[in-house]
């Protein structure tokens, strides 16, 4: 297939197009470099793009025989959302409905989007499943919703759009080629965070809250592996070019690590300490969010390679050691990268 991977000089949405070529599909990257990186982008055919140009937009699909869209492109950095509302419904909700406009008007009718578990809000029970009430306590899940409702009540219900929509938890890791990974700037990630401490690069690092109801009081969350994400994208197309109907998955482990855990888990791994700054809690982060992925798995057959936080901590740090300051192209100004 020729997939078009909008952000795809992203975190996950390069690990996608490797994943991609490999599987023998052809990846048109279409990025407007804003948070992704050139670097990220190895073999791809790229374009330099907004979601916001149709023209450009519409001239890549038709050049490249577009025949499915995975849409990664977004902003995705909570504390940011809460502080610039305007650029993440802009960017993120209007940006998305003008790519499915040109969609729709050139004939592409398949699609998977990225979402994000933060749909959720504070989860009344774990683990969560995908049929639960979506009460998002931030702006940039609010945003990742609305393109969900978008998406069921407009471009599927009316213009018979298919798509499958991926709920993320927390994706971490990078590809065992060690060549391309995490890199936000600013970087505000638990793992790459904790592993630029134990490259020397920060201090140490800041446990936000540790007065939660978890077993050693420190917030829970599900990590799942980048490679792991990105072949169920791979699942979602296949499975949406078999005629699956439109539908929405969790995508994590459903297995939960507490802070203090991982942070064990990196020394480990990298076999060097860091020191623990105990802070006050994050706003907005609930104490537990593990995944329910057993529809992923059972309707769409996927299953994690990576289960073990050493395992996953262990790809990253190989891409940290091997590339301290990332891709090296960090601009001033531009906040938090895909
Ligand atoms: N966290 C932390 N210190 C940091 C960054 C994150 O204690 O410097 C915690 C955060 O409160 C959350 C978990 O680590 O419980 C994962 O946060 P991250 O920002 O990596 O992902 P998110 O869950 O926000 O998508």
């Amino acid at each position: 297939m020729n997939v078009l991977v909008t952000g795809g000089a992203g975190y996950i949405g390069s690990h996608t197009v490797r994943m991609l070529e490999k599987a023998g599909h052809r990846a048109i990257v279409y990025d407007d470099l804003s948070k992704g990186h050139r670097a990220a982008v190895k073999n791809s055919v790229f374009v330099q793009g907004s979601l916001f140009d149709s023209r450009l937009l519409a001239e890549t699909i038709r050049r490249h025989a577009i025949d499915a869209v995975i849409h990664f492109a977004a902003f995705s950095c909570v504390g940011e959302s809460m502080e610039k509302p305007q650029e993440y419904y802009h960017n993120n909700v209007e940006g998305s409905l003008n790519l499915f406009e040109a969609m729709v008007a050139e004939g592409v009718g398949t699609l998977v989007f990225s979402s994000t578990a933060a749909v959720y809000g504070e989860p009344e029970t774990t683990p969560i499943t995908e049929d639960m009430a979506k009460n998002p306590t931030n702006v940039y899940g609010r945003t990742k919703l609305a393109v969900e409702t978008a998406l069921a009540e407009q471009y599927s219900r009316v213009y018979g759009l298919k798509y499958i929509t991926l709920r993320y938890f927390n994706a971490c890791g990078a590809d065992a080629a060690g060549d391309i990974g995490e890199d936000h700037d600013p970087e505000t990630h638990l793992v790459p965070l904790i592993l630029q401490a134990c490259l020397g690069k920060r201090s140490g690092i800041k446990i936000f809250g540790t007065d939660y109801s978890t077993p050693d009081g420190t917030c829970i969350r599900d990590y799942i592996h980048v490679n792991d994400l990105a072949a169920a994208h791979l699942l979602a197309l296949d499975a949406l070019a078999g005629g699956h109907r439109s539908d929405v998955y969790n995508l994590g482990n459903g297995q939960g690590f507490s802070v203090q855990e991982v942070i064990d888990a990196a020394e480990a791994v990298s076999g060097r300490s860091v020191r623990r700054e105990l802070a006050g809690p994050r706003a907005g982060d609930p104490a537990v969010l593990i995944a329910g992925a057993a529809k992923i798995r059972r309707e769409l057959g996927w299953k994690p390679e990576y289960t073990d936080m050493k395992d996953i901590i262990g790809t990253a740090w190989r891409w940290h050691l091997a590339h301290p300051d990332g891709y090296g192209d960090k601009r001033e100004d531009l906040g938090c990268r895909n």
